[in-house]
């Protein structure tokens, strides 16, 4: 098990307003910021990465919020919902306080036989709220709105929305280690083993759906987790040997990573459990300070006169 996928890594998606979304995340969906960086190819533009209360790996969606940038639109080829689990008998509390803000809802439905809320964020990135049949034991970052008897427990699931399921399927299978545990309609529900939690992929096939559009709003990669470098060199072979492009071993900080496009068009990321997001601020700091890559330090002064104003 330690030298396979351990479910999601982390999620990063685009965003409009910084200060919206910081405050969408943090406040309404009572989620910790867990860093406040740069965009490595830009860093005039904030990455936020929001997760638990450890910053654990398999718990965290990042942003690039990018002012004024255009609205991008789901579609295939891409990942197109996030879900996030919570506890039993919580989602009537989420349906208020989602009125309450108004954030954009649909009713409750039930997914492969789980209790589902769909949401969108002020961007317009879809997602999802779950009722896991099995109930998630992640202990839950708290604020003085959002307690622990209706904190999410963090990821659930991705979905995945895509032209042809199967050569996608293949990977998530073959190389991946997840397994088909159901189908309901167009809709494929992958699972792994090798996690207990973030351990969902779902992938509805749309054969006559047109091609997503990536900006504001939209997903931009899904990341995979992996104990460590050797794993993740490992996957790397793998891959190349279903004849997929990927990229060498990239050093993100927190974390190392490999990307590949994978055939449905998604991006893909592996990235390890190591070295973490408390790296370079202890656990009770996380997310409190501007952290910047190395290579940008020695710019900080003009980084943050650019930087839009956060509070
Ligand atoms: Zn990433």
């Amino acid at each position: 098990m330690e030298d396979k996928v351990l479910g999601l890594h982390h999620i990063t998606a685009i965003a409009g307003n910084a200060q919206r979304n910081l405050d969408f995340y943090t406040k309404v969906l009572g989620l910790r910021l867990v860093k406040k960086t740069v965009n490595f190819d830009d860093p005039s533009t904030f990455h936020f990465y929001f997760g638990d209360q450890k910053g654990t790996p398999g718990s965290i969606l990042t942003f690039f919020p990018w002012e004024g940038i255009q609205h991008g639109y789901n579609g295939t080829g891409m990942a197109t919902s996030i879900g996030y689990a919570v506890p039993k008998d919580s989602l009537g509390f989420w349906a208020e306080r989602f009125k309450r803000f108004n954030v954009k809802q649909e009713e409750v439905i039930e997914k492969f036989g789980e209790p589902c809320l769909i949401f969108t964020d002020p961007d317009g990135l879809k997602l999802e709220l779950v009722v896991p049949a099995e109930v998630d034991k992640r202990e839950p970052w708290v604020t003085r709105e959002v307690n622990a008897s209706v904190a999410t427990r963090v990821f659930h699931h991705v979905t995945l929305t895509l032209r042809n399921a199967t050569p996608t399927a293949t990977i998530v299978t073959d190389v991946m280690g997840y397994w088909l545990i159901k189908q309901e309609g167009n809709v494929y529900r992958f699972k792994t083993n090798n996690s207990d939690n973030a351990s969902v992929i779902d992938i509805i096939e749309a054969p006559n759906l047109a091609r997503g559009l990536g900006a504001a709003g939209t997903n931009h990669h899904v990341a995979f987790r992996v104990k460590d470098e050797t794993v993740l060199m490992n996957y790397r072979e793998k891959i190349e040997g279903k004849g997929l492009h990927i990229t060498p071993k990239i050093d993100r900080e927190y974390f190392f990573s490999l990307y590949f496009r994978e055939p449905g068009g998604a991006l893909f990321e592996l990235a390890t459990n190591n070295p973490g997001f408390t790296v370079d601020e202890p656990l009770n700091e996380l997310g409190t300070n501007l952290k910047l890559p190395k290579q940008y330090e020695a710019m900080r002064k003009e980084i943050e006169k650019v930087l839009p104003a956060i509070a």
